[in-house]
């Protein structure tokens, strides 16, 4: 059940909101060569925490740090550890918050030190990706509108989309329905209405769509290991589109 979300609700989403993309404005400095990812993590739930908020995915399904911090070919759900940036790496951070009971979501993917044309290449082209899915956002047009021009905008720009991570509805619990995959035909599921909030994230591969999970339990990486990008924003169906709750200014 896609659960409509009233002015109140909106507006404590929009503080989440706003408190995930400070801690992205801030990760543009942060994230160095020589800085580890648990610093990284560490870093995020200090801001998260002094602006008021906890963060969402500690603990979320046993999760067991802050933020979600995944380098190279590794697509989602990193777990933030002893691993030191290098020059050349990309990383995706996946940054939650909640504010009075109501979540805000949103990664991105930043270049550490200099980084290959190609992997700037993937950067563009997913976060493109995402502003292509959020063109489709308005009240009348149906989800998979979203997903269908996500997955277009990406396999016409040479990457892939994995097919087992999704975006979703969110609010009271950071994963909600719909599950919004970044894939399929055009013109399917429920109708976008006004109040529905959702996070949109499309996930891209320079290489194959297949993935799998290392030992770990968490971290999702390219099956083929070419490099992957993640950018997401938690947004808001308005009356004639859609705002979003994860600004970075
Ligand atoms: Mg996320
Ligand atoms: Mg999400």
């Amino acid at each position: 059940m896609i659960v409509t979300k009233n002015q109140r609700e909106i507006e404590l989403m929009r503080e989440a909101g706003r408190v995930v993309g400070l801690v992205h404005v801030k990760l543009r400095e942060f994230i160095q060569p020589g800085v580890t990812t648990k610093e990284i993590s560490d870093y995020c739930d200090k801001i998260i925490r002094n602006q008021g908020c906890t963060p969402s995915f500690l603990n979320l399904y046993d999760f067991p740090e802050a933020v979600c911090t995944s380098i190279n070919e590794e697509v989602v759900h990193g777990i933030p550890g002893n691993r030191v940036l290098k020059d050349g790496d990309i990383i995706s951070v996946d940054v939650g918050a909640c504010f009075k009971g109501y979540h805000g979501d949103s990664a991105w993917t930043y270049a550490v030190g200099n980084i290959s044309e190609e992997a700037q290449k993937l950067m563009k082209i997913t976060e493109e990706a995402l502003y292509a899915g959020l063109a489709m956002v308005k009240p009348g047009n149906r989800l998979s509108d979203i997903s269908h021009a996500v997955q277009v905008y990406l396999e016409d720009h040479g990457c892939s989309t994995p097919r087992d991570y999704t975006g979703h509805g969110i609010g009271q619990e950071v994963h909600e329905d719909p599950t919004i995959p970044n894939y399929g035909p055009a013109g399917k599921g429920p109708r976008l209405k006004a109040g529905m909030a959702l996070a949109i994230e499309p996930m891209a591969h320079l290489g194959g769509c297949e993935t799998e999970t290392l030992n770990d339990g968490w971290t999702v990486v390219t099956k083929d290991r070419s490099l992957a990008a993640h950018y997401e924003h938690t947004i808001v169906i308005t009356h004639d589109g859609y705002e979003i709750m994860t600004k970075q200014d």
